[in-house]
C-alpha cells in the first residue's frame, strides 16, 4: 500500500522552477486543458471533470460494498438509531424505521448510480441534461457549499475521538488549562490541539484519490466492526444485561405515533439525501454498470446492523452510569480510562478506530463531493485533488466548525433541513435520465453551453417548476424546524414536513415527467448515446498519443462483456467504450467483409412537408472505376440539404435529382473501405476522407485546367443533389476529388468543415483583407458566421461582429471579434463602423440571409474596401450593390463567394488541425434530420448540426 500512495502524491510534488512560477504568475497555477476534452473549445475542462477513461474505472461489486460498509459506520449512524430510542419509540419500531428509511434512499441511490457507472461523469455535469447548462449550477453551488460544511462538522464532532487518543496515552491532557476560552470561542485549548490534529492527519488522508481508495475501505472495515462490538459487549457483560431503554413501553399513541415514525424515517433518509444526487461522484469510477445495484440491498442491511449495536449498547450504558444513556460511543469510551493500563489501551485503540471511521466518512460522503464540484465550478484551476484541499479548508476553519456546533442552532438546523431542497434534485436527476431521456445521452454535449442542453438561455424551465413546487410546501415546516418558537403554522404543514424527503422526491418526478409529456423538449432528447469516454478517446487517439488500453481481465469484466452483447443487439452505442475501440481495430486488421445492408434517412413525400426517416437500404459493395468507398462517421446537415429535402428551390427548378436517390448530404467525413483498382495508388483502407459538395468534376473543362475555378465545373456532381450523399453509412465517391482528412481533426469537426468552414474561409480570403485590417461580419454569430470570426481571426484581421443578443455577443467576442455591434440597439451601424475604424471597414461579409445585411454593407467600406456576398436571401428582388457613383467614386468592389475548391477546403482543415479554428457543434445522429430541420427553420439550432451515422 506504501509504494501505491508515494507513486501518486510524488506527482504532485512540484519543481522549484514551478514553485517559482506560481509564486510570481496567476497563470501558472492553470490545469493543462485536456487533448482528449469533450468540451468546446471556448469551454475549459480539466481531467477530472471529463469522462473517466477506462484505465480508471477501478471500483468492482467488492469495492461498492466497502464504500458503503465504511460509509455507514459512523458516529452519526450511531446516533440516529439510537436518537430513534430518544424521542420515545422502542427498538421494535426502531428496526422497521431504519430498513425503510434507507431503502427510500437506496432506489434513488441507484438509480443516479447507474447514470455514473454508464457514463462514467461526475454529477455537476449529469445534472446539466435536466436542469439546463446554467441552472444546473444552482444545484452545483448547493451541493458544494453543503459537503464543505458537512465536512467542518464532522471533522468537529469527530475530534473527541482525537481528544480521546491524547488522553489515553498522556491522562494529563484532560486537565490543560483552557486559554483559549469555551464561553466565547465555543473551544477550549485541549479541543483546538484536538481539532488541530484531527485536521492535519485527516489532510493526506482525504487526498488519496478515488481509484486508490480500497485500502482506506479495508483498515476501516477491520478496525470499525471490531470496536463497535467490542463496546457492545463490553457494555452488555458489564451491565448484566441490555437494560431498561431496551423493554421501554411505546410512549406515544394515535396519529402523533405515525407521524413520529414518519419523522425518524425522514431523518434516516436525510442523513444520506447529498449522497442520492452525488452518487455518480462515485459510480462514475465503476467499471460495470451492474455493480452498483449492490447498493440496494446492502445499504439498508448494514445500516440497520450498525443501527441495532448503537440502540442495545445505549440502552446497556443506562444501567452502568446513572442510570442516564450514554448516546456517543466515544462518552463510554472515555470511561475506560479510569481502569488503568490496559483500559486506557483499550480505550485509544477503540478511538483510533472511530477516528479512521470519522475521517472514512469525511473523505466518501464529503470531501470527494465538495472537490467534483469545485472542479467544475473552476475548471481552469481546480482539479480534485486541489478541491479537496480547498474543502478541506474552507470546510475545517473558515466556516468555524466549533463555533458553529456550540451556538449556531438554528443555522444547524437550516443545514439540517436542506434535504428539502436535494429530494426534488435527486427525483428530476433520476426521472430526466430513466424516464424522458430513456437512457441516451449526448454526453459531449453535457459540456457545451450552446449545446442539446442549452434549454432556454441554460435554463430548463420544467426542472425549475416541478423544483419550486416540490420545495414549497415544504419551506414553511423548514421554518418551523429552524425556528419553533416564533413560527406560527398548521398542524398539515408539520405533519407534511415529517415526510419532506418523500414528498420533494415523488412530486418533483411527478411534475418533471408530466410536464414534459405536456411540452416535449424535442431538441434533448436524442435516439442513441454519444457516448463520453469513446469520443475522448478517439479523440486522443486521432491527436496520436494513445492506444485503447486492454483489459485487464477479472470477472467484472466477464459480465460487462455479455451485457455489451447483449445490448448490441438492441441497437444501444452507449455501452462499455472499451471493447467498442478494440472492435474497430479488429475491422482493419482482418479486413471484415462489408455489410449487405446500411441505414440512410431518405427523402419522402415533397414540399414543406416532405421528410427524410431512416430506412435500410443496400450497400454499394463495388466502387466503380475512379471511385472509392467512405464510411461516413458524421455528417453535417446544411441549410442547403434543408432546401433540397424540402423542395424550397423547385421555383428556381433546382430540385434533388433522381440519381440522389432522396440522400441529401454533403458535409461526410469517414473512412475508406473499398477502394476501385484505379485510385489505389492515392487511397488505402482505413484512411480518413471527407466528401464534400462538389464531389467531382470533368478535370478537362477551361475551369477544371485553369487551376481555381473547378467550382464552375458544368460536368459537376454534386453530394445530395445529382449524386446520393451522406445521410448514409456508406458513400461511393469520386477518389480524384475526395478530401484527405488530416490528423488532428476530428470526424464531427471535419464534416462541416466541408461545405460551412470552407464556404467562410473562402470568404474570407475573398475579401482580400489583410492582417491588421477591419473586417465587419454581418451575421457572425451564425452557424457560416462562427466559422468566419474564427478563420479572420487566425489570418490575423481585426474583426466588427454584428448580429443581435448578448448571447451572440459573448459568442462573437469568445471566438475572438474586436467589437460587437448588436444591430436591435444600434441604429446607426455605419457610424459605428467609422467611429472604430476612422474611414470604414477594409471588407464586410454578408453571411446573413437578411436583405438589411446587403442595404448597408457598402456604407461600411472604406475606398477600396469589398463586399463579400454569401449570405442568399430568398426574396429575388434583393441585390447586392451600391449606387453607381459611390461604387465608382470610392472604387468599391462587390464579390461573391460559394464553397471552395479542393485546395480551399485543404487549408480550411489545415486551420483545425492547428487547433486555430473549431466549430460549434449541435450533435444528433441520423434519426435527427427532420427534428434538426424543423429546429433550422424555427432559427433554434446553435453553431452546425452534425449527425452520428456509422462507427
Ligand atoms: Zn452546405
Ligand atoms: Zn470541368
Amino acid at each position: 500500500m506504501a509504494p501505491n500512495f508515494r507513486i501518486d502524491f510524488g506527482s504532485y510534488i512540484p519543481s522549484t522552477q514551478t514553485v517559482k512560477e506560481r509564486c510570481t504568475s496567476l497563470k501558472a497555477w492553470e490545469l493543462p486543458k485536456q487533448e482528449s476534452a469533450l468540451a468546446p473549445d471556448y469551454v475549459w475542462t480539466n481531467k477530472d471533470m471529463d469522462p473517466v477513461p477506462p484505465e480508471d474505472q477501478t471500483w468492482t461489486l467488492w469495492t461498492w460494498m466497502a464504500y458503503w460498509a465504511t460509509d455507514t459506520i459512523n458516529l452519526g449512524t450511531w446516533e440516529t438509531a439510537s436518537s430513534i430510542i430518544a424521542v420515545g419509540l422502542t427498538w421494535r419500531e426502531a428496526i422497521p424505521i431504519m430498513i425503510v428509511g434507507t431503502f427510500c434512499v437506496a432506489v434513488p441511490m441507484v438509480l443516479n448510480g447507474a447514470i455514473g457507472a454508464a457514463l462514467h461523469v461526475p454529477f455537476s455535469v449529469i445534472v446539466r441534461s435536466g436542469f439546463g447548462y446554467y441552472f444546473a449550477y444552482f444545484c452545483i453551488i448547493s451541493r458544494s457549499i453543503l459537503a464543505m460544511f458537512w465536512l467542518g462538522i464532522q471533522g468537529a464532532n469527530g475530534a473527541k475521538a482525537m481528544q480521546l487518543m491524547i488522553s489515553s496515552i498522556w491522562p494529563s491532557f484532560n486537565n490543560i488549562k483552557d486559554t483559549i476560552g469555551m464561553e466565547t470561542q465555543g473551544i477550549s485549548t485541549e479541543g483546538m490541539i484536538s481539532y488541530f490534529l484531527f485536521w492535519l492527519i485527516q489532510l493526506p488522508l482525504l487526498l488519496i484519490p478515488p481509484t486508490k481508495l480500497r485500502w482506506l475501505f479495508i483498515v476501516k472495515l477491520v478496525a470499525a466492526p471490531i470496536t463497535a462490538i467490542a463496546t457492545l459487549g463490553w457494555c452488555v457483560h458489564k451491565a448484566g444485561g441490555s437494560g431498561a431503554l431496551f423493554n421501554q413501553p411505546v410512549k406515544v399513541h394515535g396519529s402523533e405515533y405515525a407521524y413520529l415514525w414518519l419523522s425518524c424515517m425522514s431523518a434516516v433518509t436525510g442523513s444520506w439525501a447529498t449522497l442520492a444526487c452525488n452518487i455518480p461522484d462515485f459510480s462514475r469510477y465503476a467499471r460495470s454498470s451492474k455493480g452498483q445495484y449492490i447498493q440496494l440491498p446492502f445499504l439498508p442491511i448494514i445500516f440497520t446492523i450498525c443501527g441495532v449495536l448503537g440502540i442495545v449498547t445505549t440502552s446497556a450504558t443506562q444501567l452502568l452510569w446513572d442510570k442516564e444513556p450514554l448516546w456517543n460511543p466515544l462518552d463510554i469510551i472515555a470511561h475506560w480510562q479510569a481502569y488503568g493500563h490496559s483500559g486506557r489501551a483499550a480505550a485509544f485503540f477503540a478511538a483510533t478506530a472511530w477516528y479512521i471511521a470519522q475521517v472514512g466518512t469525511n473523505i466518501t460522503a464529503n470531501s470527494i463531493s465538495a472537490a467534483n464540484d469545485l472542479t467544475v465550478l473552476f475548471p481552469r484551476w481546480v482539479n480534485i485533488y486541489r478541491g479537496c484541499i480547498i474543502a478541506a479548508v474552507v470546510g475545517g476553519w473558515v466556516i468555524v466548525p466549533w463555533k458553529i456546533l456550540s451556538s449556531a442552532t438554528t443555522f444547524l438546523a437550516f443545514m439540517g433541513g436542506y434535504s428539502v431542497f436535494l429530494a426534488p434534485m435527486a427525483g428530476i436527476i433520476a426521472s430526466d435520465y430513466w424516464l424522458i431521456k430513456r437512457r441516451q445521452i449526448d454526453v459531449p454535449a453535457l459540456y457545451d453551453p450552446y449545446g442539446r442542453y442549452r434549454y432556454f438561455y441554460g435554463i430548463n424551465w420544467q426542472a425549475m417548476v416541478a423544483f419550486l413546487f416540490a420545495v414549497g410546501p415544504n419551506l414553511p415546516g423548514l421554518a418551523y424546524s429552524i425556528n419553533p418558537v416564533g413560527t406560527h403554522i398548521s398542524q398539515g404543514t408539520k405533519n407534511l414536513y415529517t415526510f419532506d424527503w418523500l414528498f420533494g422526491f415523488v412530486v418533483s418526478i411527478f411534475l418533471y415527467t408530466t410536464l414534459h409529456k405536456i411540452f416535449p423538449a424535442r431538441e434533448s432528447l436524442i435516439e442513441k448515446t454519444i457516448d463520453g469516454v469513446e469520443a475522448s478517446m478517439g479523440r486522443k487517439a486521432e491527436a496520436g498519443n494513445a492506444s485503447p488500453p486492454l483489459e485487464s481481465g477479472d470477472d467484472d469484466e466477464k459480465h460487462v462483456h455479455a451485457h455489451r452483447k447483449q445490448s448490441e443487439s438492441y441497437g444501444y452505442a452507449n455501452v462499455d467504450p472499451i471493447h467498442r475501440a478494440r472492435d474497430v481495430q479488429r475491422q482493419h486488421d482482418t479486413n471484415m467483409p462489408l455489410p449487405k445492408e446500411q441505414q440512410a434517412a431518405v427523402k419522402q413525400g415533397e414540399g414543406h412537408d416532405a421528410t427524410a426517416p431512416v430506412q435500410t437500404i443496400p450497400v454499394p459493395q463495388e466502387p466503380g472505376p475512379g471511385q472509392i468507398l467512405v464510411k461516413i462517421n458524421w455528417t453535417g446537415l446544411c441549410a442547403s440539404d434543408k432546401s433540397l429535402l424540402h423542395d424550397e428551390w423547385a421555383p428556381f427548378g433546382v430540385s434533388m435529382r433522381p440519381e440522389a436517390k432522396g440522400i441529401a448530404g454533403h458535409e461526410g467525413a469517414g473512412e475508406v473501405v473499398a477502394v476501385h483498382a484505379d485510385v489505389e495508388g492515392l487511397w488505402k483502407l482505413g484512411d480518413r476522407a471527407g466528401v464534400k459538395w462538389v464531389v467531382s468534376v470533368c478535370r478537362e473543362c477551361e475551369f477544371c485546367t485553369n487551376g481555381s475555378d473547378e467550382l464552375q465545373c458544368a460536368q459537376q456532381l454534386n453530394s445530395g443533389f445529382t449524386a446520393a450523399g451522406t445521410f448514409q453509412e456508406y458513400v461511393l465517391t469520386d477518389g480524384r476529388y475526395a478530401t484527405r482528412l488530416p490528423e488532428g481533426v476530428r470526424d464531427e469537426e471535419a464534416g462541416p468543415i466541408m461545405c460551412g468552414g470552407v464556404t467562410a474561409y473562402t470568404a474570407c480570403k475573398r475579401s482580400a483583407v489583410k492582417p491588421g485590417q477591419w473586417i465587419v461580419m454581418i451575421g457572425a454569430g451564425g452557424g457560416l458566421g462562427h466559422f468566419g470570426v474564427q478563420y479572420a481571426k487566425a489570418m490575423g484581421m481585426r474583426i466588427i461582429a454584428v448580429d443581435g443578443g448578448a448571447e451572440k455577443r459573448k459568442l462573437c467576442t469568445d471566438l475572438g471579434a474586436e467589437q460587437y455591434i448588436d444591430f436591435a440597439e444600434t441604429k446607426d451601424i455605419p457610424g459605428k463602423v467609422m467611429e472604430v475604424t476612422k474611414y470604414g471597414a477594409h471588407g464586410v461579409i454578408v453571411f446573413a440571409a437578411a436583405p438589411q445585411g446587403y442595404q448597408i454593407a457598402p456604407s461600411l467600406l472604406r475606398p477600396g474596401g469589398t463586399v463579400v456576398s454569401v449570405g442568399l436571401p430568398s426574396d429575388p428582388s434583393v441585390v447586392a450593390g451600391a449606387p453607381p457613383i459611390l461604387l465608382a467614386l470610392k472604387r468599391i468592389n462587390i464579390v461573391g463567394s460559394v464553397t471552395g475548391t479542393l485546395k480551399d477546403v485543404e487549408e480550411a482543415l489545415d486551420f483545425t488541425a492547428r487547433d486555430l479554428v473549431h466549430p460549434i457543434l449541435t450533435k444528433g445522429s441520423l434519426g435527427d434530420v427532420d427534428k434538426f430541420c424543423k429546429m433550422m427553420i424555427e432559427g433554434k439550432l446553435p453553431g452546425r448540426a452534425v449527425l452520428r451515422v456509422a462507427g
